[in-house]
Formats: structure tokens, C-alpha cells, sequence
């Protein structure tokens, strides 16, 4: 089931999600709309405050974005992404590394906007599967950018938060714009 994304101005954008505890039908049929809906809308990432639910579960496909490419390691070896991709993420946890790097970055939730953010290069990821299993990688490129997008989302943060002044400032007109909107 395709579900409506929530638009910045929406409060529950602003929530902390619960964590999930257990992995029941309720979970995976969310996640399964999630997948869904993301896909319907060419996203790469989708968080699940982004359709109204304050949980720690967020899905990501990077697997056919070409011209930005991901890295995927688990311990010493590289893997292949498509064999992880779609990855459906709970209580996801990240270590990021030191090395910076500025990219372009959209949101569901902010359609029709864009900004350069700079974030960490790479992540350490660890966090539980669908299937209930832990799962722990090291990821660069757009994964990294994206997991940490997305994981900022289940802590309520959103990249107009990690943007500069001057980017915030040329999309203000269209952020007011979203908000009243968002009353209606
Ligand atoms: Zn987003």
C-alpha cells in the first residue's frame, strides 16, 4: 500500500522514533508500505516519521543510482550491493568517520528542494533486520549520505538543520511556503 509522505511543517517530523522491539506483522507490513511508497516516489531513503509513525525503522535502496555510487563492507570485504539492497533498517546505530564531504542532497518530505551538505564520508552501521537478525557494515558514497540522512530523521532532524545559512536562506520562501500548507 502506497502511503502519504508527511511535508515539513507536519510536528511528527520533529519526533524521536520509539525503538522496535518486536519484529511482529504490524512492523513488517509497515515496512513493506514504506518500500512501496519510496519506490513510487524515486526516492532513495525513506524514514518512517516521513508516513506518520515515530518509529526507529527506515528503508534505503541505493542499488540503481549509477552516477552516485555506494560502497558496502562487512568486516574486511567488500560486498556487493544489490545482494543487500533494499535494506529495511531498525533501531539503526551509526559511527561516523572524521573525513568530511560535501554532496547534494534532497528529501521526500521537502519536495522540489535541494541543498549541498556536508556530512561524514563514511558510516559504521549496526542494526537489527526484518528477520530479527544484527547486522553491522561499514558504507561510503551515497549509502553513507544517505543512512545518515535518514537516521537523523528517527531522531526528528532534518538536512535543513545540517544545511549552511546561506542554503537555508535561498529556500526560505519555499519553507514558509511548506509550513502553511502544513496547517491547513
Ligand atoms: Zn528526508
Amino acid at each position: 500500500m502506497i502511503l502519504e509522505i508527511v511535508q515539513y511543517g507536519n510536528p511528527v517530523l520533529r519526533e524521536k522514533g520509539r525503538e522496535v522491539k518486536d519484529v511482529d506483522e504490524k512492523v513488517k507490513k509497515l515496512a513493506a508500505d514504506m518500500l512501496e511508497t519510496m519506490r513510487s516516489a524515486n526516492g532513495v531513503g525513506l524514514a518512517a516519521q516521513q508516513v506518520g509513525v515515530p518509529v526507529q525503522m527506515t528503508v534505503i535502496d541505493v542499488a540503481d543510482i549509477e552516477d552516485r555510487p555506494s560502497a558496502m563492507f562487512i568486516g574486511d570485504d567488500e560486498v556487493k550491493i544489490e545482494d543487500y539492497m533494499p535494506l529495511v533498517l531498525l533501531n539503526p546505530q551509526l559511527k561516523l568517520s572524521k573525513d568530511k564531504e560535501t554532496g547534494s542532497e534532497g528529501c521526500l518530505s521537502f519536495p522540489e528542494m535541494s541543498a549541498d551538505i556536508t556530512r561524514a564520508s563514511g558510516v559504521r552501521c549496526k542494526a537489527k533486520l526484518l528477520d530479527g537478525k544484527e547486522i553491522e557494515f561499514d558504507a561510503s558514497g551515497l549509502l553513507a549520505r544517505a543512512l545518515q540522512h535518514e537516521v537523523d530523521h528517527l531522531h526528528g532532524i532534518l538536512f535543513i538543520d545540517r544545511m549552511n545559512a546561506a542554503a537555508k536562506a535561498s529556500l526560505a520562501g519555499k519553507l514558509k511556503r511548506l509550513q502553511k500548507d502544513a496547517r491547513k
